[in-house]
């Protein structure tokens, strides 16, 4: 063997329960009690840590790009290093189709400067921003891409879809047994409100929220859920906000629709009061922070397995690219990192505060994005002859989140001086040792793709 984790309290979505595991050329080869006279090249010892299946992240943006040209701080090598000292082995990020150009070569083109940095493994989903080339569809499915996203919003950065072209990308969607991921806000009351906002004067980073409001998700949700109960593709709600959109979710699910849905870290932990101050702006995101209401109905979603999974929207830019707080909220690039403190702010919220259990928390960040977008077992799991990819958490490790001390390309976090109980110390991606006690250690860009395939 290559190596034996030994001691450790294993926990997947089920159960957590004492063994020790045994990985030999990055798989998993063994889960047993006692002493199987393995021998191994390296013996670690997990007493008093919890051992995780590795994070699967399903929505981040690295490098970030807008109109071919990269305007996020970071890179798929940077980002990837912060998320495998999160505990996160496997990413989903996006090929975003420029409309009216080739997504197949767009894809391929994302994939191939991806493949040269990344540190972890990774997928993408495929945007689409046009009705034009859908006959790359299954060309696009055959290379491992299983969800299209589309949005109901960004008119002004022609990313949109109207509902005619939303009806006809499900169609063919489900006509190619794919998924469709949804950005759902609609459009004409989000241009409606914020340029009425601006008319007034009112630019300060709170009348970003004002300027999306609650029924613009709550209406588009409820549009995209009938075309996908008429077209019967599977759908998927990126980045749930409100208490209605949640509840949408829920009686879609009681319906029997074949959709699911996340929301993340943010919109349960923060609420549209961090867009007051002069550190305001650095919190803009879309859809906004919404109240505390929403966060309430939200923690109840997650509670009662609703949302299905929690994901980070990981996006960063640094100051100077938000504006320094000297723009108006409309010019404010839109994004936060989150996916290296991702787990311990869940697990300090939801374990150690709402009282969920460790088998829940792994569903919701690890088992189910790996089913949802058809990297499960291989991923999202700790089973014989899967991925040995693993976290080692201390849950009793007292941490106060520090942005020099985490692996951004940044020097701001949503979350500074928060102290949480519970900390990744260790992170395994295929049998290989990435990061140990907050220090990335492993191989750079020794990530691979990964086919997501529908089931
Ligand atoms: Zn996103």
């Amino acid at each position: 063997m290559d190596l034996i984790i030994k001691n450790g309290t294993i926990v997947d979505s089920n159960r957590c329960y004492q063994a020790n595991l045994a990985i030999a050329e990055g798989k998993i080869k063994a889960i047993f009690l006692g002493d199987k006279n393995f021998q191994a090249e390296k013996v670690i010892d997990a007493e008093k840590k919890m051992v995780f299946p590795g994070l699967v992240d399903s929505h981040v943006h690295f490098q970030l790009q807008d109109l071919g040209k990269i305007i996020s701080t970071d890179t798929f090598a940077s980002g990837t290093k912060a998320a495998a000292c999160g505990g996160v082995t496997t990413v989903i990020d996006f090929a975003d189709q420029t409309r009216g150009e080739s997504p197949l070569k767009g894809f391929y083109e994302r994939k191939k400067n991806a493949d040269s940095q990344v540190a972890v493994d990774y997928s993408l989903h495929v945007s689409k921003t046009d009705i034009e080339f859908l006959d790359e569809i299954p060309t696009l499915i055959s290379e491992g891409i299983a969800s299209f996203k589309f949005f109901t919003t960004y008119s002004w950065r022609n990313l949109d879809l109207n509902d005619a072209e939303l009806l006809i990308l499900f169609r063919e969607v489900r006509k190619c047994r794919g998924m469709v991921v949804g950005h759902c806000e609609n459009d004409a009351m989000v241009i409606q409100y914020r340029n009425d906002l601006i008319q007034e004067g009112k630019t300060d980073p709170i009348y970003h929220a004002h300027s999306r409001p609650h029924i613009a998700e709550e209406e588009a949700i409820q549009r995209v859920l009938l075309f996908a109960e008429k077209t019967g593709v599977k759908l998927h709600l990126a980045h749930l906000t409100t208490k209605e959109g949640s509840d949408l979710l829920s009686l879609a699910k009681q319906q029997g629709l074949n959709v699911t849905g996340e929301t993340c870290p943010h919109y349960l932990l923060l609420n549209e009061r961090e867009y007051k101050g002069s550190e305001g702006y650095l919190n803009l995101m879309s859809p906004p922070l919404r109240h505390a209401k929403d966060q309430q109905a939200l923690i109840k979603r997650v509670q009662d397995r609703t949302i299905d999974q929690i994901v980070t929207d990981h996006c960063e830019f640094s100051r100077e690219s938000k504006g320094k707080g000297s723009v108006p909220f409309h010019q404010v690039l839109n994004g936060i990192p989150g996916i290296e403190t991702s787990l311990p702010l869940m697990h300090d919220f939801l374990i150690n505060k709402q009282k969920l259990t460790y088998p829940q928390l792994i569903a919701l960040m690890s088992t189910k994005p790996a089913q949802i977008f058809g990297l499960y077992p291989q991923k999202g799991s700790l089973m014989v002859g899967t991925d040995a990819d693993l976290v080692l958490f201390d849950p009793k490790i007292e941490k106060v989140i520090t942005p020099e001390k985490l692996h951004y390309s940044i020097d701001w976090n949503p979350y500074t001086s928060l102290k949480v109980v519970g900390w990744p110390v260790m992170t395994i991606l295929r049998g290989n040792i990435l990061c140990e006690d907050g220090d990335f250690v492993g191989p750079q860009n020794k990530g691979k793709f990964l086919k997501c395939t529908n089931k």
